[in-house]
Order: structure tokens, then C-alpha cells, then sequence
């Protein structure tokens, strides 16, 4: 069908920073499972979550989360290019902040095949504003600060129900959430976020259904 690029997303249950010996082993084997699919598959981008380190705390969270990636990393072999998404954030989150993830990515330092996916609902959700010209260019800022704004290769764009820092992931349509329509205005006429793929992971009902919100956002580019 010539869709170009693609990207698999990993299933919802793996806990890549699970300090339970048995989920962690779990999680490892489903990881690495879908990565040798996308291998199969010749799919060339795979996004994974973060994960919760309950039980422990956030250095031993990272610590294992880091091992997690690791392992899938050597399955990969260069094949994949693994993602690393943001998260709403919240009790025992590791992705949220993007602190830990540039602290991630920068232990792991393999950037060709190690990136970020910045999802703009759960950004909201854990603190980053993103409602106006400024707060985008601040958000943008500590992306460029943490991970270097390179390492961003896909963006998920999500309206949220949720208000700013409320840790919640409730995904709305483009321009009827608390971002609403000026922060996507401003984020899709910005250079550094424009020129990556965006990909919608809106809600569909009577309201609107994917092809309304494509054609949405085709509106707010100027
Ligand atoms: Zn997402």
C-alpha cells in the first residue's frame, strides 16, 4: 500500500522496569518476541513504554528498565530502531519525566538506534504545557536539554482530556482537549516538530473519527 514509515508498537501488559523477578522475565520475552516479528516483518521502528517500578524505587526502576533495553537492543541487532514513549507520569512512573529519559538514553548513548517518541497527551499529563507559542517552545526546550531534540523521531499527537500535571492518560480529539487548538497550531507550523511523522491516537465516535482529525490538523498548517 506504499504507508511509509511504519512503526509497531509494543503490547500494553510488558513492565519493562518490573522489580518482580517473574513479570520482569515475562516482560523480556514478550519485548524481545515483537522485536524479532518487526524483524520478520521488515518493520524498522518499534515504540516501547516505559515502565513501573513498584516495590523498588526509581534508581533500581532505571537500572532495569536500562537492562530491558539493552536485551532488546542486541535482538534487534540494528534492525529495529527502538522508540522510547513518554508517559503520563504518576506513582512509580519512569517515563514521565523527561529527565529519566534523557538520563536513559544518554547511559545507553546510541542514538542512531535509541529515540524518543514524545506523545503530546501524556506531556500534558506529567507537567509539559503545551497550550500556547511559549510553553511550546519551553516543552521543546527540555526535550533539546534531556535527549537533544534529534533524538525526537515521532511525535503522537493526542488532545487531553486531562488538565496540565493531573498524571492522567485520557487521549481526546485534536483541538477539544485542555491543549486545545492553539497548541497544536503552534506545534504543527514548528520546524523541529513538523518535519518528523506524526501519528493520531484519537478517539472515534460520533464526534469525529481519524479522518477528521487528519484533516483537522491539515487545517492548522499554515
Ligand atoms: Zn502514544
Amino acid at each position: 500500500m506504499g504507508i511509509h514509515p511504519i512503526y509497531a508498537h509494543i503490547s500494553y501488559l510488558p513492565n519493562l522496569a518490573s522489580q518482580n523477578q517473574e513479570i520482569y522475565e515475562k516482560s523480556i520475552e514478550c519485548f524481545s518476541l515483537e522485536i524479532e516479528r518487526c524483524k520478520i516483518l521488515g518493520i524498522p521502528n518499534f515504540v516501547v513504554h516505559g515502565g513501573s517500578y513498584k516495590g523498588g524505587n526509581l534508581e533500581q526502576g532505571l537500572k532495569t528498565y536500562i537492562k530491558s533495553l539493552l536485551t532488546g537492543l542486541e535482538v534487534s541487532n540494528d534492525k529495529v530502531k527502538i522508540l522510547i514513549e513518554n508517559s503520563s507520569g504518576g506513582k512509580n512512573s519512569i517515563t514521565g519525566s523527561l529527565e529519566n529519559i534523557g538520563r536513559i538514553m544518554n547511559e545507553i548513548g546510541d542514538p542512531e538506534v535509541l529515540q524518543f517518541c514524545f506523545d503530546t497527551c501524556h506531556g500534558f499529563g506529567s507537567g509539559y504545557d503545551l497550550r500556547d507559542f511559549d510553553s511550546v517552545q519551553k516543552t521543546k526546550n527540555e526535550i533539546e536539554h534531556n535527549m537533544g531534540i534529534n533524538s525526537l523521531t515521532l511525535i503522537h499527537a493526542n488532545d487531553s482530556l486531562g488538565e496540565l500535571n493531573s498524571f492522567r492518560d485520557r487521549h481526546e480529539h485534536i483541538g477539544l482537549g485542555n491543549i486545545g487548538e492553539e497548541g497544536f497550531r503552534v506545534m504543527i507550523n514548528d520546524k523541529s516538530l513538523r518535519r518528523i511523522p506524526w501519528i493520531i491516537e484519537t478517539p472515534v465516535d460520533e464526534r469525529r473519527n481519524d479522518k477528521d482529525n487528519l484533516t483537522y490538523l491539515r487545517l492548522l498548517r499554515k
